[in-house]
């Protein structure tokens, strides 16, 4: 039996995580929550947006399924996500980004891996203004840290089978920062030598992205090129509705979507669950529990092959519940 620490965020959090928690059992996986809450009705009560005992759920359990959780605005709250990360050194994001059966998107036969370092970089927060009219954000990349998400990637890459890994940077302008990350990820690269390596400027590489995604497999890259390649990779395969994701570290695993709350259609029914339900897939996996994640992501497939049960973001007129009732039944028909 696994215990999970579920989160169900806001906005349209609680629906999909409840349609996510549904789809998991209905595979008859042995599971039990631990449902606990985070954002900004938690701060009246705890006096911040992701109370102590959400981290120690984590901590105790290894293991979460979250819902997207906004970060209250103006009110002096680091970001629920980051702090989340940074407490539980969730050092590395993976987001699959794999073409979709039947999902209209531009490109066919897209599979990267977009394994982003989650710990530093520009999101170390540490920034001020100088004086009135100036500000300054300091870019932090260390070895430690660059190697470590460099052999991640290439674990990953191994353990999946996957051909090549690709080094994004920006060394030509950022020599001694972004030249640091690239002098660890090669000294990484010299332990495969099954695995071929190359490097791509990050502007060259979102052009190459567009043209041919097809020819690439495992992107690794710094905290902030990693946030904004990981939007675009999911762009090319269907979009955020279908795009999920992983929060890696040593200790601990926090599995969610790419997307965030999307308010303007909270509480109405209408939001995919697909990219929650499909991070609850890969959370099967790091559990263990492959057998369980290949019956979702069948029924999955059989449902965005028959293209009755679709989302309005797909192109379909389907509810948030009738695409979770469609997958629901067909893991039953399957078990
Ligand atoms: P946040 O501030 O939490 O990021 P957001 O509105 O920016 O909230 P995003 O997830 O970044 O939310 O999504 C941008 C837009 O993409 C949403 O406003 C919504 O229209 C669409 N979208 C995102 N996720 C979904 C989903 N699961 N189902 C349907 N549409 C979605
Ligand atoms: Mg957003």
């Amino acid at each position: 039996m696994h215990k999970v620490t579920l989160i169900p965020g806001d906005g349209i959090g609680p629906e999909i995580t409840e349609a996510a928690r549904q789809v998991i059992e209905a595979t008859g996986v042995n599971i039990q929550w631990e449902i606990v809450e985070a954002g900004a009705e938690m701060i009246p009560r705890y006096g911040k947006p992701l109370p102590d005992h959400v981290l120690d759920s984590i901590r105790r359990n290894k293991v979460a399924l979250k819902g997207p959780v906004t970060t209250p605005v103006g009110q002096g709250f680091r970001s629920v996500n980051v702090t989340l990360r940074q407490e539980l050194d969730l050092y590395a994001n993976l987001r699959p980004a794999r073409t979709i059966p039947n999902i209209p998107s531009r490109y066919q036969g897209v599979d990267l891996l977009v394994v982003r370092e989650n710990t530093e970089d520009l999101y170390a927060g540490v920034e001020h203004r100088v004086g009135k009219d100036a500000a300054e954000s300091i870019k932090i990349i260390t070895r430690e840290a660059s190697e470590r998400i460099a052999r991640f990637a290439f674990e990953t890459a191994r353990r999946q089978g996957r051909k090549k890994v690709t080094a994004v940077h920006k060394a030509n302008i950022m020599k001694l920062t972004d030249g640091l990350f690239l002098e660890s990820v090669r000294s990484v690269a010299e332990h495969y030598p099954q695995i071929a390596y190359e490097e791509v400027i990050v502007d060259a590489m979102c052009m190459k992205l567009v043209q041919e995604p097809e020819n690439y497999d495992v992107l690794v890259l710094p905290n902030l090129y990693g946030d904004i390649v990981s939007d675009l990779c999911a762009g090319l395969v269907g979009g955020l509705g279908v795009a999920p994701g992983a929060n890696i570290g040593l200790e601990c695993a926090v599995f969610e979507a790419v997307h965030g709350s999307a308010p303007q259609i909270a509480g109405q029914n209408l939001a995919n669950p697909l990219a929650i339900i499909l991070s609850g897939v890969m959370m099967l996996r790091h559990l263990g529990e492959n057998k369980y994640a290949a019956m979702i992501e069948d029924a999955v497939n059989g449902v965005l092959e028959e293209g009755k049960e679709l989302t309005a973001d797909l192109g379909g007129t389907a509810t948030t519940r009738s695409m979770t009732e469609e997958i629901i039944k067909r893991i039953y028909e399957n078990r």
